[in-house]
């Protein structure tokens, strides 16, 4: 076992009681080895004789650490200040995302590509394959959806296939969302997922007046890229560089980001691939394992990779980006910035995947090309290899009819990671999050069982690799770390002041 919860009895004499707590020995070599979490993500490290005291209800009420405990709402005081006002309210602040509905709204408005990747190939369609569009009556219908959720602040995504191919759809649902916009009211970030091999001045025209942004794969330099992403013309690289810059002067920097897909063949060179961009001047990197979604089985063997093996990439490449940004350059990994929000503010970072309850369908929606409606881009591609038990329902359900399903209400009871077994116990659980469609991919059981599971492991991994640099990362690290939390430079960060 890594950890244990705790739930002991206090004598009349004891001066306090405990609140609901959870710990976790880090094998961290350092003497104040456990981490203590609370039910509300409060944190603090500790040595094994303090947290033997805490439970034998032995700590003495004149102490720092008896005064520490009880303002981080590890216990209480019979009697005393009611802590359950203030959990409360902080309950409520990392769980605020329950209070609003979809925010993030996936049109699939075309399966088609002139792509090949490996990893991708039973989730497109030839380039003059036809039946694999979005139809008008569908997108119409989707777009009724998508403001029948209560969220303020939606976005709206086009994705593939090749979304490009299909731009006229894409620009009829971005005029159709718009109008209706000038009477909702509503925030709208349209964003279009795409290889950029297919732009126009057209395209970026329409692109600046409707301030869209681009959203593209880059997997590392040209020859890595190359090989994770064949084209008949064997360019991807050159052309979605291109695509880049060509978005950067008509539209500005930082209308295109970038996201990569680590191969196993990836998985070598963690140095090539954040200096690729570096060169390019994104301020962002996703170091995502690739998913098991979106390719058969017998690819799948070739291309998945143990999970530890991604750990010591990642590893490999955080130092390498910590050492990059104290010499000046700003380069955050985006799954490490998500991790740290939830770890050291009150807030979620609201990722999708780092939810509890799980961010499938009561965060995100996907529209498919053939009128389903999917509760994450997961789900819909596990349809491509033959499963469609993840289905929502049709675009032309209303969405509290979507919401009600079936297959919903699968995901919600085995989506709350703190009733999950293995999770329920564990100290990183307030940071973590329940993914129960990846654990339905791998293991065929929604719930899924932690001791084998990627998804945990990865997590596991993460956490406690950034608790470790939080703790005994030098100030320069601990400065890298405030930086990508608070999207500031690492020259304006100047006092790390955290940690326990
Ligand atoms: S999935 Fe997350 S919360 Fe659950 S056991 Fe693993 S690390 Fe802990």
């Amino acid at each position: 076992m890594w950890d244990y919860s705790v739930t002991l009895i206090a004598t009349d004499s004891s001066a306090y009681r405990l609140l609901p707590l959870r710990f976790m020995r880090m094998n961290s070599g350092h003497d104040r080895d456990i981490l203590l979490t609370s039910e509300t993500g409060e944190y603090m490290h500790i040595t094994d004789p303090q947290l033997q005291a805490l439970c034998r209800f032995e700590i003495k009420p004149d102490t720092p650490f008896y005064k520490d405990l009880l303002a981080r709402h590890f216990i209480y005081e019979q009697g005393g200040h009611d802590p359950v006002p203030e959990m409360t309210a902080q309950y409520r602040s990392r769980k605020d995302f329950l209070f609003q509905g979809p925010a993030l709204h996936l049109f699939v408005v075309t399966l088609r590509c002139n792509h090949t990747c490996q990893y991708c190939q039973v989730s497109r369609a030839p380039l003059g394959g036809s039946g694999h569009d979005l139809s008008e009556a569908d997108a119409l219908a989707a777009v009724d959806r998508l403001f029948e959720s209560n969220a303020y602040a939606l976005t709206v995504e086009f994705q593939g296939g090749e979304p490009l191919l299909a731009f006229e759809r894409v620009r009829q649902i971005v005029e159709w969302v718009s109008e209706r916009n000038v009477v909702e009211q509503r925030d709208i970030q349209f964003v279009i997922t795409t290889t950029l091999h297919h732009l126009t001045d057209e395209i970026l025209d329409f692109a600046k007046q409707h301030r869209i942004q681009f959203s593209t794969s880059l997997d590392g330099p040209a020859l890595l890229h190359n090989a994770n992403r064949p084209t008949p013309s064997r360019d991807s690289y050159e052309r979605t560089v291109k695509g880049i810059e060509w978005v950067r002067e008509r539209l500005g920097h930082n209308a295109v980001s970038a996201l990569t897909t680590l191969t196993s063949r990836s998985l070598e060179q963690p140095k090539a691939i954040i200096d690729e961009y570096v060169s390019h001047g994104f301020s962002s990197i996703s170091l995502r394992p690739l998913s098991p979604y979106g390719f058969a089985s017998k690819s799948a063997h070739r291309l998945d990779y143990p999970i530890a093996r991604y750990l010591a990439f990642y590893k490999e490449a955080l130092a390498y980006l910590l050492e990059i940004n104290q010499q000046g350059v700003y380069l955050s990994e985006s799954y490490a910035s998500l991790l740290l929000k939830n770890i050291l503010t009150p807030f979620s970072s609201g990722y999708v995947d780092l939810r509890s309850p799980a961010g499938a369908g009561t965060a995100a929606l996907v529209y498919n090309y053939d009128g389903y409606v999917y509760p994450s881009d997961e789900a819909r591609m596990l349809l491509e290899m033959g499963e469609d038990g993840l289905r929502l329902g049709t675009v032309h359900q209303p969405l509290p009819e979507l919401l009600a399903s079936p297959v919903m209400q699968a995901l919600l009871a085995s989506g709350v990671a703190e009733a999950l077994p293995g999770c329920s116990d564990c100290a990183f659980v307030p940071y973590c999050g329940a993914d129960p469609v990846e654990h339905y991919a791998r293991q065929g059981d929604p719930v899924g069982h932690r001791a084998f599971s990627s998804f945990c492991k990865k997590n596991m991994g993460l956490i406690k690799h950034l608790f470790g640099l939080l703790q005994d990362g030098d100030d320069d690290v601990q400065r890298v770390l405030l930086s990508w939390l608070n999207r500031r430079s690492y020259a304006d960060v100047r006092f790390p002041g955290y940690g326990g």
